[in-house]
């Protein structure tokens, strides 16, 4: 199980490697570790519920309490300070669309607000409800009621021949890959939060998994479903494709729980590839590993994965993967190649039979040899892939040893893209220096398009004794990107989506008519305005 207020299963302890607790605190100073509030103290402090007993929900307070955030910093920092001065008033566990209906229509008649809560993974504020105790959840004296999805979670219908499958939504990623595997088949999205998080979740937040190169974004794989909200059921066909007017789908996609709950969801699936590769280069610098990595994109090779990280990430990883003899030798290599301190990792996955792996990895040698790039093999690409989805089990290390991590991300054109990671890690660096402390900030390229790519940015600094000092901490570095994003010409999110964190900034790139679209869609779908306030839409409780 999720430990309670961090990341990692209870039953895993994550540490540091030396290497890795050395860089960090050469870049930031030594940590100061805060102690960590104990559930059972958060739990007895909880208030009680305002909502009446109802056999469809659990007013439990540490079921409350288990729901009462996602995983953004702001979260954490609630959570291991034990500062929750709001958790949702009931939790229910709906194991119908029925139950689901039946749950959205007491809310609505007993003044209720309403939370789906589908892995609880959101990093931008998408969990929470209103009336958290700080400036970003303004207090309602309204209750709070969370729909988990959990019981809603399987496989409901598998057409092989259409390669369609049909999940309730609250599927995670390990079930949803285990009921296809006997079929051969895959749907292929694989986000870092995987383990953890929904199908349901996916589809409102427009998730990219790692692979989305060749498996498809979420959007691509979302071919229908269902959604009951307030105003009544909204089906969507899985049509191969339809001229019919607007497709609909797409007010599903991305509407982060503000229009109903999605129940079920049909995707696309296909065979698992019989061989995967993950090979490996290194470039001299940043600079050709972006030309790289942007000739690659274009090209249109069958990959499935590009990745191109910034000198300081590629020491990191570097750092991270210890001391080990392979590691050793790696290093020596690198030197007799005379890739310095600039050099920068490219990544490219690729999936499907022997002979189009082998052919799509053949075709990218050139293309990174024209950069300068020297080959390393497979064994990074080994490691990488063994550790995808433990590596963010550090965060919680690191937040032990005292310092705070958190991640952003933004996606624009190959040629204003050089000038937005700079201004991003710049604005993150330079960001805390009035305080004397120093911001570690570094980035790669994750998802890589023929007209340019998303930008991934991780930035830690040494968390405080006092929470509210830490989370104004946080605020100042999250709003300083935000605004060098946006000014850039970048969108506020690539894949994590817009929860409350990103709403002030949306308009950016909708512009107020736009804004003003999504409002009216809000409220034909959820006349009462019961659904998610706050989240998606700014302005709001
Ligand atoms: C360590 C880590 C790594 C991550 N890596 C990635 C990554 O690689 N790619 C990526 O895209 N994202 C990533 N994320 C972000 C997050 O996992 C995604 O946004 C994910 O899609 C959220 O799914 P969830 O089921 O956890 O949704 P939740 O966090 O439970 O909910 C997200 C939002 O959607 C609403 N919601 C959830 N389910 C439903 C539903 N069925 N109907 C209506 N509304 C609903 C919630 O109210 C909330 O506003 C990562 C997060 C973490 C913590």
């Amino acid at each position: 199980m999720r430990r309670w207020n961090g990341w990692a299963d209870e039953s895993r302890h994550p540490t540091l490697p030396p290497s890795a607790l050395r860089l960090i605190e050469a870049e930031l100073g030594p940590g100061r570790p805060t102690s960590d509030a104990v559930l059972a103290d958060v739990v007895a402090a909880v208030p009680a519920s305002r909502l009446q007993p109802n056999s469809l929900i659990s007013l439990d307070p540490e079921d409350r309490v288990r729901h009462a955030t996602g995983q953004s910093l702001p979260d954490w920092i609630a959570l291991r300070s034990g500062r929750l001065r709001s958790v949702p008033d009931g939790v229910a566990r709906p194991a119908t669309n029925d139950d689901v209906r039946a749950l959205l229509a007491w809310a609505g008649s007993s003044g209720a607000k309403v939370v789906p809560y589908g892995g609880g993974t959101s990093v931008v504020g998408g969990i929470g409800g209103a009336g958290w105790g700080n400036s970003r959840h303004p207090t309602t004296h309204q209750p709070i009621l969370t729909i988990a999805l959990e019981r809603l979670a399987r496989l409901r219908t598998l057409n092989e021949r259409s390669g369609l499958a049909t999940f309730g939504a609250g599927t995670t990623g390990p079930d949803l890959e285990e009921a296809l595997r006997p079929h051969g088949l895959t749907l292929g999205h694989f986000p870092q939060s995987f383990e953890r998080s929904t199908l349901g979740g996916w589809v409102v937040t427009r998730s990219a998994g790692q692979q989305s190169l060749g498996f498809g974004r979420i959007e691509a794989l979302f071919a229908g479903g269902r959604v009951e909200a307030p105003a009544g059921t909204f089906e969507l066909p899985p049509h191969p494709a339809s001229a019919a007017g607007p497709d609909l789908r797409q007010l599903v996609l991305g509407s982060e729980g503000r229009l109903g709950v999605l129940t079920e969801a049909t995707v696309r699936v296909v065979p698992r590839p019989a061989r995967e590769a993950f090979p490996a280069w290194f470039l001299p610098d940043w600079s050709h590993a972006i030309d790289a990595g942007r000739a690659i994109g274009r090209a249109g090779l069958p990959l499935s994965m590009i990745r191109v990280l910034t000198p300081l990430e590629t020491a990191t990883l570097l750092a991270l993967a210890g001391e080990s003899r392979s590691m050793g030798l790696l290093r020596r290599y690198l030197g007799f190649r005379k890739m310095g301190p600039e050099t920068s990792l490219l990544l490219v996955g690729a999936s499907g039979t022997d002979r189009l792996v082998e052919a799509a990895v053949r075709e990218v040698g050139p293309l990174v040899r024209r950069e300068g790039g020297v080959a390393v093999g497979g064994s990074i690409g080994r490691r990488w892939i063994a550790n995808r989805f433990r590596s963010a089990d550090l965060r919680d290390a690191l937040w032990e040893a005292g310092y705070a991590l958190d991640t952003l991300e933004t996606a624009i054109d190959w040629s204003r893209l050089p000038a937005l990671a700079a201004a991003v890690e710049r604005a993150l660096s330079a960001g805390l220096e009035d305080l004397g402390e120093r911001v570690l900030a570094f980035s790669h390229l994750s998802h890589v398009y023929p007209s340019g790519s998303s930008l991934y940015t991780t930035y830690a600094f040494r968390s405080t004794a006092d929470p509210d000092e830490t989370l104004a901490r946080w605020r100042r570095l999250k709003g300083a990107a935000s605004r060098a994003i946006v000014d850039a010409g970048g969108t506020i999110t690539h894949q994590h989506g817009v929860g409350r964190d990103h709403a002030e900034y949306l308009v950016a790139e909708k512009g107020e008519l736009g804004m003003a679209v999504l409002a009216d869609l809000a409220h034909r779908f959820d006349p009462d305005g019961i659904m998610n306030p706050g989240v998606l839409l700014r302005g709001e409780p």
